[in-house]
C-alpha cells in the first residue's frame, strides 16, 4: 500500500493536466458526478481538497469550479458557493463538445453508467461513448442496465500463473470496487459467494500469493483460512 503524507497527496494522485491550468478527475465520481476519494477510511470531496489546497482553510459553502472546463479540479478554479456564486448549471450542456478523455469514458463505462448518463456526465455525445463501448466490445447500454459479468469483463484481465488482476476502480487505493445493485461493493465478495454458494465471512483475500488477484477460485475467507492453518499449523 502506497503511504500518502497528507490528504493533498491522494488528490494530486488522481489528477491529470488537460490544458490552459485545468485539471481533469482521474480517480472516482459518485452517482451525482462528485469528484471523491477516501484517505485513511474517510471519504474527501475533491473539489474541497482542491479549495483547500488553495485557500488553506474549507468553503463554508459547497466548493465549485468556476471555469469552463468540464469536471474541472483545478485549485486555482475553485471557489466557495458562500463567497462566489456558481456557475449557471445548464451552462455547456446545450452544446455538446467531445468531452472527457476515452479513458474517463472507459472508466464511465466500467462503472456501470449508461451512454446517456456518460454522456451527461463528461458532456460528450452519447453516440461517442456508444462507440467507445462498441471499440470494447461491450453489448449496447441502451436499454438494459450493465451486469455484474458485464463489468466484470471491462475490468479484469488475466496475468500468467492463472490469476486474474483488476484493472477497474480501487477503493482506499487497494480494495477492488464495483458498483452492483446500486452499491459499492467488492467484486472479490461477489465472486465468493458465486464460487462457494455462501457469502465471505471476514477479509476475502488472494490465497495464491498473487496479491492483487481476484479469480474466485484464489480467493479465501477467514474460515478458510483458519481451516488452513488447523491442518497445517500456524507455520506453514
Ligand atoms: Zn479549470
Ligand atoms: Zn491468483
Amino acid at each position: 500500500m502506497t503511504a500518502y503524507i497528507t490528504v493533498e497527496d491522494p488528490f494530486w494522485c488522481r489528477t491529470q493536466p488537460a490544458g490552459d491550468g485545468h485539471l481533469d478527475w482521474t480517480g472516482y465520481r459518485n452517482e451525482k458526478g462528485t469528484a471523491s476519494f477516501h484517505w485513511r477510511h474517510t471519504g474527501y470531496s475533491a473539489l474541497r481538497i482542491a479549495y483547500r489546497i488553495r485557500t488553506g482553510q474549507d468553503p463554508v459553502g459547497y466548493a465549485h469550479a468556476t471555469c469552463e472546463h468540464p469536471g474541472c479540479v483545478a485549485p486555482d478554479h475553485v471557489a466557495d458557493s458562500a463567497t462566489t456564486p456558481r456557475r449557471a448549471h445548464h451552462a455547456g450542456t446545450i452544446t455538446r463538445q467531445p468531452n472527457g478523455s476515452d479513458d474517463q469514458v472507459k472508466a464511465l463505462i466500467g462503472e456501470g453508467l449508461s451512454d446517456k448518463q456518460v454522456g451527461k456526465r463528461l458532456r460528450t455525445s452519447p453516440k461517442r461513448v456508444a462507440a467507445i463501448r462498441a471499440e470494447l466490445g461491450l453489448p449496447s447500454g441502451a436499454n438494459r442496465p450493465l451486469t455484474f459479468n458485464d463489468r466484470w469483463a471491462a475490468n479484469t484481465e488475466p496475468v500468467d500463473g492463472g490469476h486474474i488482476r483488476w484493472t477497474g476502480r480501487l477503493r482506499d487505493g487497494t480494495n477492488p470496487a464495483v458498483l452492483h445493485e446500486g452499491h459499492d461493493a467488492s467484486p472479490r465478495r461477489i465472486v465468493f459467494e458465486r464460487l462457494h454458494g455462501r457469502p465471505a465471512v471476514g477479509r476475502v483475500q488472494p490465497g495464491c500469493g498473487y496479491g492483487p488477484c481476484v479469480r474466485a477460485e484464489h480467493l479465501e475467507d477467514q474460515p478458510m483460512r483458519d481451516n488452513y492453518h488447523a491442518i497445517f499449523g500456524s507455520a506453514a
